[in-house]
């Protein structure tokens, strides 16, 4: 209800966001700044419970196909340009990208003969992908970023969030000394039975062993998960989030987002913080100017398509103006930071002619302040953004992700 309200105040409309199952061959995106690409590998070793993200368990020969449409899909995408496209970073996301490691340089030196990439390459990793073999892999392949997904150091919490395995500690010992130039470490927080010291505990685990960046995220439990254990209240929620900030900020880490943490002048690890993007893969998005796109989630039906030669396309949604403008500021606020020019370069119309009125108001209320000509987040503007993101993941996000998980290209989707 909230976000309906929101959203249909600040598109000044009633008209909700409509995805339908039409689709374009044609990318328009080779006139786009600030593009990012993301390529998603759908195989784990066995599923964690709490998990939400589109994937199957590994099976050689559906990776190999799977991974023979994919390069199909870049080359498809790549050749729809005149010239080498440069692009900010390329990210591997999954499920488990590692389980493809012996042809992640294959897919990046195809990525490399239709983009130049300028800030570096990224990669998620489960713990159990970290040997000194798969290290010496990842590098050799130009892989700059690692995001290593531990959850928790605490092998309690790890058991209430239904993931298999010991907690990460010597992996990351391993990883640090491998000399990645950004190391980011995923936690979650509000896992039944986990504490506030626990968790203040993990993070500082994290840093001492080499991470530049923590990346938190409150315990969802998605429609279609399968937690045995439900996340922790949301006062609860609260509680832990406040700690966490006050924690970083006494021990000189930097907030750079509402849920992530880094060492001051490092890089950043963010597949989805980006003006626009380019996903490849089964159940990845695409973000243009005036669209944003979802690949389908079938591994058979994705490598069908791209074996017709059509993109995997299954739903679109074209943005009016003012849609477009509520999808930048959601992301921009999440950083905790909206700059008025970029907001005219991905919008094409001014800050303050289309939302002055809200910004006077945010800012009189101490919600925002302006430096240096950037409207930044307070700490309270940022709480309450937590409690938004995760209605807007409940509203939007698992509703979408549960009808496409069941069908390969839905007829439509209205959010
Ligand atoms: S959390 Fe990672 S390893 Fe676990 S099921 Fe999800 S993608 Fe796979």
């Amino acid at each position: 209800m909230l976000t309906t309200l929101l959203r249909s105040y600040l598109t000044r409309s009633l008209q909700p966001f409509r995805f339908q199952n039409t689709y374009s061959n044609q990318l328009q995106f080779q006139h786009l700044d600030q593009l990012g690409l993301y390529v998603h590998v759908p195989f784990c070793r066995s599923h964690c419970s709490f998990c939400p993200y589109c994937k199957v368990k590994y099976d050689k020969e559906l990776a190999q196909a799977y991974l023979q449409a994919l390069l199909q899909e870049i080359e498809f995408v790549g050749n729809s340009q005149a010239s080498k496209k440069s692009i900010t970073t390329l990210y591997f996301g999954g499920g488990t990208p590692a389980l493809l490691i012996d042809d992640l340089k294959a897919i990046i030196d195809t990525i490399n003969r239709y983009f130049e990439i300028t800030e570096g390459i990224g990669i998620e990793l489960h713990p159990t992908d970290v040997t000194v073999s798969n290290l010496e892999k990842l590098k050799t392949a130009g892989i700059t970023m690692v995001s290593l997904g531990v959850q928790s150091f605490e092998q309690r919490c790890l058991t209430k969030l239904g993931r298999i395995g010991d907690t990460a500690q010597a992996q990351l010992e391993l990883l640090a000394k491998a000399g990645f130039t950004v190391m980011d470490v995923d936690l979650i927080f509000a896992i039944p039975g986990q504490t506030i010291d626990s968790l203040l505990k993990d993070v500082d685990t994290a840093f001492a062993l080499g991470a530049t960046q923590v990346s938190t995220y409150p315990f969802i439990d998605f429609t279609f998960a399968n937690n045995q254990h439900k996340p922790l209240s949301k006062p609860e929620k609260k509680q832990m989030l406040q700690a966490l900030v006050e924690h970083c900020r006494q021990s000189g880490i930097e907030r750079t987002s509402v849920w992530t943490f880094a060492k001051p002048g490092t890089q950043k690890y963010s597949s989805i913080t980006r003006d626009h993007f380019l996903g490849f893969g089964v159940s990845a998005a695409s973000l243009l100017q005036d669209q944003f796109k979802i690949n389908t989630f079938s591994i058979t039906a994705y490598i069908e398509r791209i074996n017709s030669g059509q993109l995997p396309t299954a739903l679109t949604l074209k943005f009016t103006q003012r849609q477009r403008a509520v999808y930048y500021l959601f992301w921009s606020a999440y950083t905790m930071n909206i700059s008025p020019e970029r907001f005219k370069a991905v919008v094409g119309e001014s800050l303050s002619k289309m939302y002055g009125f809200e910004l006077w108001l945010l800012e009189k209320l101490g919600l925002i302040y302006q430096a240096d000509g950037i409207y930044y987040l307070s700490d309270r503007a940022a709480y309450y953004y937590h409690n938004l993101e995760q209605r807007y993941t409940t509203a939007y996000i698992d509703k979408m992700w549960h009808i496409a998980r069941k069908e390969a290209f839905p007829e439509g989707i209205i959010l």
